[in-house]
């Protein structure tokens, strides 16, 4: 008898942790690689929230708390999102998880039914589908082409794509991996949508949302349009913006039913998030934002010298994006060429799999993110080390024919 469930061979490890482990174990072997393929600040954690976690520890906030997080620590988060958006969640209405991915696993695990559906905007986070999935629904992607949507949802498309079994429409804004942010008006373009098919929940992957460049601010949908608060989760965390991916905690604000709801999976897992990262993400929500805004800007440089780079390699061009910290080039002109080793390049597999044998630059393949012709880099890594590899870049793209 196969130990393997059928529900696990349904989904695929996710694919950036793979190129990462990749990397790392030829780096292991003394290979000279330029990894850019992690979703990981380079940045350490600030540190006033640093001492916030000793602190905890010295103090003894070592114990279980409750499932959803300290009443401290989602009444923090509530201010914050208070502050950042004029949203009014109470801290009922949040609840603290292990990252949030785990919002993500618990918001599907609490509400698919077989065969519900949920869609899904491509390119998308590699790991939506394979939640939804394992939750037992059906992903619905819906492809946003670069050149006909600048890789957005369209709102027609959204009507198209809504039937009686949509359960779900998931929005991640600044996106991973194009990092391209919806401005205020194409959200309330899709929220019409929106109040015209009042079974449809939203969830709102706003991870990325301070990371955004040249004066551009995200946007969340219930500060778009408040009448759909009592149907949408709103979902963040510290990882990306404070700089804090190793803490694991995210959070989610919603409805006190669904929150109840997803706290009582939550219970039967892995109960509460960290009790020394819930107290350290009390200073990152209510302690100085100024680490925040020096990370973005040096993450606006490195975005405006690695474009540049890129859109001067032949064989690659790239949109400006508004947020996160990747770009997502694209690869159609090399299609069909050789690499200097004899690699046919077919598609982007192909392509990042030279690239990182070739010249030691990881990158991660389209494909994962469920758009052929495309690779994502991550900016998240010192400039000198965006210089070398952009050079790496240039040079493999050169060599083929
Ligand atoms: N959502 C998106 C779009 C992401 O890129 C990530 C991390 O890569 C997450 C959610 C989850 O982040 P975490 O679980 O570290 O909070």
């Amino acid at each position: 008898m196969d130990i393997i469930s059928d529900r696990l061979k349904q989904i695929q490890p996710s694919q950036t942790l793979v190129i990462s482990a990749k990397a790392r174990e030829m780096k292991a072997k003394g290979r000279d690689i330029i990894s850019l393929s992690a979703g990981e600040p380079d940045f350490g954690t600030p540190d006033n929230i640093g001492q916030a976690g000793i602190r905890a520890i010295q103090t003894g906030q070592t114990k279980y708390t409750d499932v959803g997080g300290t009443a401290q620590v989602r009444q923090a988060i509530a201010n914050r999102l208070n502050t950042d958006y004029g949203l009014d969640y109470t801290a009922d209405e949040i609840a603290v998880s292990s990252g949030g991915k785990q919002v993500i696993f618990n918001a599907m695990m609490a509400s698919i039914n077989p065969g519900d559906e949920v869609i899904i905007p491509t390119p998308c986070w590699v790991s939506y589908p394979d939640i939804v999935t394992l939750a037992g629904g059906n992903p619905v992607m819906v492809a946003c082409n670069e050149k006909t949507t600048g890789f957005k949802l369209q709102p027609q498309q959204l009507r198209e794509a809504i039937t009686e079994k949509t359960k779900w429409l998931i929005i991640n804004s600044p996106c991973n991996p194009t990092g391209v942010t919806y401005s205020n008006e194409e959200l309330r373009a899709l929220c019409d949508i929106l109040l015209e098919f009042p079974n449809v929940w939203i969830l709102t992957d706003d991870i990325y949302c301070k990371l955004t460049y040249d004066g551009f601010v995200a946007s969340t949908i219930v500060q778009v349009e408040p009448k759909l608060k009592d149907r949408t989760v709103t979902m963040n965390g510290v990882s990306k913006a404070y700089s804090m991916t190793g803490w694991r905690i995210g959070y989610a604000a919603a409805p006190v039913e669904f929150i109840k709801a997803m706290m009582k999976l939550q219970g039967q897992s892995t109960t509460n998030a960290c009790s020394i990262s819930q107290a350290a993400t009390i200073e990152a929500m209510s302690g100085s934002q100024e680490s925040v805004q020096d990370m973005v800007s040096t993450y606006q440089k490195r975005r405006d010298i690695v474009l540049e780079l890129l859109n001067s390699t032949p064989g690659l061009s790239c949109i400006k994006p508004e947020g996160a910290f990747y770009l997502f080039p694209s690869i159609h002109d090399c299609i069909g060429k050789t690499s200097k080793s004899g690699v046919k390049i077919v598609d982007s597999e192909s392509f990042v799999t030279a690239l990182l044998e070739e010249e030691g630059v990881a990158a991660v393949h389209g494909a994962a993110f469920m758009m052929e012709g495309y690779f994502r880099i991550s900016y998240a890594t010192s400039t000198e080390l965006l210089k070398e590899a952009c050079t790496r870049i240039k040079q493999f793209c050169m060599n083929l024919q």
